[in-house]
């Protein structure tokens, strides 16, 4: 007979070492939640990282105090902190200090989110969010969603219930599938849309957006003429990465909803902008999403990682999506919410329940006020660049990122200024590029984030 082993169940039970580290964790976790003054970090090479830290792998583990010393000591400082009020590349991240600690707990609470049957109390605290969002974005009753892990797979899953919605049609009005489907979208669209369609095997039709670098219903149109039944969705896109540019959506929507085409809107980072009042006319037409997407680790202030999508009818997401198998066969026989059967993935982390705590926490007034200062710094951070002499805005922000060049720079000159900015611990800007050209660009997503602080990197640029 098989009996408990001491020595293979020390690390679960309790006893004096497992509580010092577990006490060691949670207090490191706690100075770095709370510490005011979290440094910007930078990456070390391959060589130095195991020169510092490698061999942390042995047999018989070289304890817990050593090795949260090596995280501490080595590998931390050898990350970037994306909360840093001074990270201004890609999409910064600046959780809430309640979603963080919060974070924490979901982990000890080994919730299973996948399923009503395990994660009720989880899942319904986050259905709570969605419904929030969805009533935000003028959705209607019965429209919900899932927590996925990220943009990409959000926007994956609901390209995957798209085409499983157009195979459908097609096959009750008796029309043979198209030889390739076909995804009609913005040139600008995000590099995860083309990443989805080959996953699926499909293809996809960009169309070129307006000077502006929005995308309208009338370029949408001739595509879908070209098409045909090919289309099995349209993506508009609530914020470019590069830009923070909102498509024509309303139009799009005239001419999904007149085709009867998916219309999908992809605003992982933007569509959160819609939550101040003074933004919801940029956003016009998201109420006749069929779905869409916006990242809580983005613009909502939620820890790594989490994507809400939401559809308009769940009920084509859950034939797409639920997997059948026999010992699951009892979860899918119920009428109950199972989160996992509307997207890509089985097993899910109930990832939405930090932002749940932290919205329940503060209330969405200070979210809405949270997101309006980070627009409306960027406003004014663009008009002192075009006050400075050698600046320029390559387009007026219509959200959080501001695109600028400083006049007479190589893409060498920018990568220099860039390296020795983070290599000072100043700030972590990256140039990007925009038709062809090398630019500079702010995205500004922390509270933290001041006038200041921007202004300070712009002096760097000078002479
Ligand atoms: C960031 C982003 C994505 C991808 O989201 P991930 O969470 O990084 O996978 C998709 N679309 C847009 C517009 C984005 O900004």
């Amino acid at each position: 007979m098989t009996t408990p082993d001491a020595h293979a169940a020390a690390m679960h039970s309790f006893s004096p070492e497992t509580e010092s580290t577990v006490d060691q964790v949670l207090d490191y976790a706690r100075d770095r939640v709370l510490h005011p003054g979290v440094p910007l970090d930078k990456p070390l090479t391959p060589k130095d990282l195991a020169r510092l830290a490698g061999g942390s792998i042995t047999a018989k583990g070289i304890g817990g105090r050593r090795a949260a010393g090596l995280f501490e000591n080595v590998l931390a400082p050898a990350c970037l902190s994306t909360d840093h009020p001074a990270y201004l590349s890609f999409i910064p991240s600046a959780p809430s200090k309640a979603s963080v600690a919060f974070d924490v707990v979901v982990s000890a609470s080994a919730v299973y989110g996948g399923s009503w049957m395990e994660g009720a109390g989880a899942v319904f605290a986050e259905n709570e969010v969605l419904h929030w969002l969805a009533s935000e974005f003028g959705l209607p009753a019965g429209s919900g969603g899932v927590f996925m892990q990220g943009g990409t797979i959000g926007n994956l899953s609901a390209l995957v219930t798209a085409r499983a919605r157009a195979r459908a049609r097609g096959a009750e009005a008796g029309r043979e599938n198209p030889r390739r489907w076909v995804i009609v979208c913005s040139a600008e669209a995000h590099s995860s849309i083309a990443s989805a369609a080959e996953v699926m095997d499909v293809d996809v039709v960009l169309v070129p957006p307006d000077a502006s670098g929005r995308l309208h219903g009338d370029g949408v149109g001739a595509a879908l003429d070209e098409h045909g039944d090919a289309v099995f969705a349209v993506v508009a896109t609530g914020g470019t990465t590069n830009f923070g540019i909102v498509d024509d959506i309303a139009s799009i929507a005239e001419v999904t909803r007149s085709r009867d085409v998916w219309l999908h809107v992809d605003g992982a980072y933007g569509l959160a902008a819609m939550l101040v009042e003074k933004m919801r006319p940029v956003f016009a037409g998201v109420e006749h999403a069929d779905s869409l997407i916006v990242d809580p680790h983005k613009w909502l202030f939620a820890p790594f990682d989490a994507c809400a999508l939401i559809y308009r009818d769940p009920s084509g997401a859950r034939s797409a999506h639920t997997q059948h198998a026999e010992y699951l066969d009892t979860l899918n026989d119920t009428p109950d919410w199972n989160p996992s059967d509307l997207g890509i993935q089985l097993t899910r982390r109930a990832r939405g329940l930090p932002l749940w705590f932290s919205i329940a926490t503060h209330g969405t007034d200070r979210y809405r006020a949270a997101i309006e200062y980070g627009i409306d710094l960027a406003a004014e951070i663009a008009e002192e660049i075009t006050r400075r002499p050698g600046l320029s805005l390559v387009r007026d922000p219509q959200l959080s990122v501001v695109v600028f060049r400083r006049d007479g720079w190589s893409a060498a000159d920018y990568q220099a200024w860039s390296d020795r900015l983070l290599e000072d611990q100043i700030a972590f800007v990256v140039p990007s590029s925009h038709a062809g050209e090398p630019v500079l660009r702010f995205a500004v997503i922390s509270p933290l984030t001041t006038f200041e602080l921007l202004s300070g990197i712009l002096d760097t640029l000078e002479a």
